[in-house]
């Protein structure tokens, strides 16, 4: 067994995660983050990077190197109902410093982001570790348990931080109180070849009880096919060929490419799930991002929300951490910060779904366009409106600028773990 001794432990290197762990670096905080996978090459994340993302990116002086990286600049949201075409977002209309919305394969922004923490002494990125389990000390969280590349490897931590996605363990293992909010569809996803002349965009399109969106990525489109949650099988049994046929009647100037798709082996399942937890901390341990509460891909804001907590986290935590391990009473601030954005994205997010996306899957017809998508088009001024609430979201978080928080000489303070550890399953209740 290795044994790891670190102020604070990161589990999950996603943008939540590693934008902590940067921040928490960057203010001085011994940091070590654990990514389960050998790198960031997954292609289902989202690639979106928010106009909230970008201005957080100019306020740690790093906007103009992340965006000498190859990607696209989108300037309005528009969505195709049946034949028709709405423009419903415009983001020229945002106050924010780049007035778009960024695309860009998540792996460049977190291979960026882990790149920018390594310049800090005491950041440590250890790939294909996987936490397993939590630590305890007394009544308090005090690290994890990883399997690594050459076995297992404990980590002794003042601060436990689960930034590990949706499906989180250490969210699990901590018995934190989860409402289920629950999603009606799951997202099919799969790759169709670009070709000159594209739309340099993100396409998003309802016909015929589907919904379909296309994320440019340069070389091919990443598509996502809205399927009811549960009626994965159900199309399979369909065969390719007709599924192939599904495929044509959503793809729009995509359609004639859907032969590229010879197999289910292309083809994805991603289960989508929205719930939140009731309380987001125990003694010596946080959760973030979407650990704490599981977004929908409705809107495309899940990676701005997981940003926008972890600069909360660093912004509130950062300055404890330079005094001593941070107490619950400190922990609970995050997330009374945090929790009312994520309810009223949430509750956004679940209108959409019931209203539009089950009822549109439900009924195999193309819905009528709603009232509120005319508006947007009669007076583009509200445009700014739907721009503000996916470029921006709801109580847009900033770095706190005090120069003094960049450091890079040794940790400003080692937080010393406590000596004994045992797992928390073994702990006495
Ligand atoms: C189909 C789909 C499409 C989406 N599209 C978009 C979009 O276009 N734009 C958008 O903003 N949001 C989108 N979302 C939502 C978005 O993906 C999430 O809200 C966002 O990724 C949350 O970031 P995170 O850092 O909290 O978690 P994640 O991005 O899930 O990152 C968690 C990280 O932890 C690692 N990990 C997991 N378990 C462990 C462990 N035990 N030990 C160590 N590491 C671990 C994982 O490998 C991963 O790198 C989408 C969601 C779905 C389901």
């Amino acid at each position: 067994m290795d044994y790891i001794s670190t102020t604070c432990v990161i589990a999950g290197g996603g943008p939540a995660g590693l934008m902590a762990g940067y921040l928490l670096a960057r203010a001085g905080v011994d940091v070590t983050v654990l990514e389960k996978h050998k790198d960031f090459l997954r292609d289902f994340r989202g690639d979106t990077i928010h106009p909230s993302t970008l201005e957080i990116m100019h306020e740690l002086g790093l906007l103009e190197r992340f965006l000498n990286l190859p990607h696209s600049e989108i300037r309005h949201l528009t969505v195709e109902i049946g034949r028709q075409k709405f423009t419903v977002g415009d983001f020229a209309r945002l106050s924010t410093r780049c007035k778009f919305l960024g695309l860009m394969p998540q792996w460049d922004f977190l291979d960026f982001l882990a790149h920018e923490a390594r310049k800090f002494p005491h950041f440590r990125l250890l790939m294909q570790t996987e936490a397993r389990d939590l630590l305890m000390s007394g009544k308090r969280m005090a690290g994890v348990l990883a399997k690594g590349p050459s076995g297992a490897v404990l980590v002794r931590a003042g601060l436990t931080i689960a930034a590990d996605g949706r499906h989180s363990i250490l969210r699990d293992k901590s018995r934190l109180p989860k409402k289920e909010i629950g999603a009606p569809f799951d997202v099919l996803w799969l790759k169709l070849p670009t070709q000159r002349g594209d739309p340099v965009d993100i396409v998003g399109r309802v016909m015929g009880g589907q919904f379909f969106v296309m994320l440019w990525r340069d070389a091919y489109w990443q598509c996502a096919l809205g399927i009811p949650k549960g009626s994965f099988d159900e199309i399979r049994r369909e065969g390719i060929t007709g599924f192939r046929a599904r495929l044509r009647s959503i793809a729009g100037f995509a359609r004639d490419r859907v032969e590229t798709v010879t197999g289910f082996d292309q083809v994805k399942l991603l289960t989508v799930a929205v719930d939140r937890l009731e309380q987001w901390a125990r003694p010596g341990f946080l959760c973030i991002g979407d650990a704490a509460h599981a977004m929908s891909p409705v809107g495309g804001v899940g990676v701005n929300l997981a940003i926008q907590d972890a600069v909360a986290a660093a912004n509130i935590l950062g300055p404890v951490m330079r005094r001593g391990a941070p107490k619950l009473a400190d922990l609970k601030k995050v997330q009374r910060r945090r929790e009312w954005p994520t309810r009223v994205v949430q509750w956004a997010q679940v209108a959409a779904q019931n209203r539009i996306i089950a009822p549109t899957l439900r009924a195999a017809r193309t819905p009528e366009p709603p009232l509120v998508l005319k508006l947007l088009q009669r007076y583009p001024a509200l445009q700014r409106i739907p721009a503000q609430l996916v470029g921006v979201g709801v109580r847009p978080e900033h770095v706190r600028f005090e120069t003094d928080m960049v450091h890079l000489g040794q940790p400003r303070l080692e937080i010393v773990p406590p000596p004994v550890v045992i797992p928390i399953h073994q702990h006495r209740r």
